[in-house]
């Protein structure tokens, strides 16, 4: 694996942001936990998408629909027949398997032995509801979270008026039974989604796509992706979903290659018009007018929240040799820095006194946390030397970090050291506040 996605993944655990899921009985593959950090990180994404999503001159929705979804759905859906399905592929000799797409040649990627003849495999995961645990009380944990809109088109468009064009936007779980999850949370049987479904004229869908996929690609540049970092990829018609009628991958450049991370779809009223069929209910849209009914296209953004987390990550992640700030313990070790989005940081703002043998100073200290922690995400730390505290705090990409010294006694005023300049600034105590909302407002998710 990369060094530098190496580094990564013990930053991540090191500082609790990602832990591997029960770990002390060994793990469960392709399942992770997340820590204070990571779940702080999560949260400020989806808010920085939910913020894009609902707050526009557009007519978006959110909704929250249920995991656990009965069989009718994915037939209907198509994802208990052959589109879901992916390629499997056993060695004979070390019985690993691989998604035959990964693998070159018929020699097995692990070990060299021969590989079996492909297999169809489906990536749903049962569940048996109820008690008796037979076929007929089987229900699926949702492939994708959109289904559940779909179902509910009905009662959305009849509780909210709605009027085409508008969307449904939901954050939620997803699971797909993947073969060989890998590269930390990239590709995980555990994941979470976020989805926005877009009902439009059929003649229309094709501006709506276009203004889709920019709308998202700015939204990842105003969140700090480097333009070169991101390409758009078109899919053929014979590698696109089951369900699409055009599709566009959004990819990162990882430190492991180019990889989705989004997609933007055009689903036609392949969900809609199968969801009557199998229902019998009659999910047709009826113009304001009355004249005419019809099925609306739908063109859908799709978004892994871990994968996302991770393309931010492995931007964030910078590595300097020897260190930026100086440290009495060593300046010649390697300094890992997150130059994470201020949005997206899940702590804004370190308290830091610059000793903590003189009482005086660290009370002061403790009475600015406690002045500012009803406002933003803050942590308080006193233990070694202020530089090296200055590196843990970059570490986990803390914007700002305020420093109480023995001149705040006599003037009321700390330094504010700014992460990616490194450079400080004295404010008074009382100005504070009003400071850091300058700073840390007027960010992406700010109404
Ligand atoms: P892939 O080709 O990588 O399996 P996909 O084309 O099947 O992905 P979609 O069904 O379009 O993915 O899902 C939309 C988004 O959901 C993806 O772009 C990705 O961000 C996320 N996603 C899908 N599968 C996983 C997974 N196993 N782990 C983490 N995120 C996932």
């Amino acid at each position: 694996m990369e060094k530098v996605i190496q580094n990564i993944m013990s930053l991540c655990k090191r500082r609790g942001f990602i832990f591997p899921s029960a770990e002390i009985y060994g793990g469960l593959n392709g399942v992770y936990d997340y820590g204070y950090l990571g779940a702080e990180l999560k949260k400020n994404l989806k808010q920085a998408w939910w913020h894009q999503m609902l707050f526009s001159d557009l007519d978006i929705f959110s909704f929250d629909a249920a995991v656990l979804t009965p069989k009718k759905v994915l037939q209907a859906s198509g994802h208990l027949g052959a589109g879901f399905e992916d390629k499997l592929v056993e060695c004979k000799s070390c019985h690993k398997r691989f998604k035959a797409d990964e693998v070159q040649g018929s020699k097995c990627p692990e070990c060299g032995g021969e590989l079996a003849e492909p297999k169809n495999f489906n990536l749903m995961m049962k569940v048996p509801i109820g008690v008796t645990g037979d076929t007929a009380s089987m229900a699926y944990l949702r492939p994708e979270t959109c289904q559940g809109i779909f179902v509910n088109f009905k009662n959305i468009v009849s509780t909210l008026r709605a009027k085409i064009p508008f969307g449904v936007a939901q954050v939620g779980k997803s699971f797909r039974n993947e073969i060989n999850p890998k590269n930390f949370v990239f590709r995980t049987r555990e994941f979470e989604q976020m989805e926005m479904e877009w009902f439009c004229e059929p003649i229309q869908s094709d501006k709506w796509f276009d203004y889709w996929l920019e709308k998202r690609l700015s939204w990842y540049y105003k969140l700090g992706i480097k333009k070169d970092n991101l390409r758009v990829q078109e899919v053929p018609k014979e590698e696109r979903a089951h369900y699409a009628i055009r599709q566009v991958d959004i990819e990162y450049s990882f430190p492991f290659g180019w990889k989705e991370i989004e997609g933007v779809h055009n689903r036609g009223d392949w969900d809609l018009s199968n969801h009557s069929k199998f229902s019998g209910e009659n999910l047709k849209y009826l113009a304001p007018e009355g004249d005419r009914e019809f099925s609306p296209y739908v063109i859908e953004t799709s978004v892994g929240v871990e994968r996302a987390l991770f393309a931010f990550l492995c931007e964030a992640f910078t590595q300097v040799e020897g260190g930026r700030t100086k440290t009495t313990e060593s300046n010649k070790e390697v300094e890992f820095l997150l130059r994470l989005h201020k949005s997206l940081a899940p702590v804004k703002v370190l308290v830091l006194p610059l000793v903590r043998n003189k009482p005086e100073v660290v009370k002061k200290a403790k009475e600015v946390y406690k002045l500012l922690k009803p406002h933003f995400l803050c942590q308080y730390d006193e233990k070694g030397s202020i530089g090296r505290r200055y590196r843990r705090g970059d570490e986990i990409g803390v914007p700002f970090s305020i420093t109480i010294d023995f001149d705040t006694l006599k003037r009321d005023d700390v330094t504010i050291r700014d992460r990616d300049t490194m450079k400080q600034e004295r404010i008074k105590i009382k100005n504070l506040l009003a400071l850091l909302n300058k700073y840390l407002k007027g960010t992406i998710n700010d109404k």
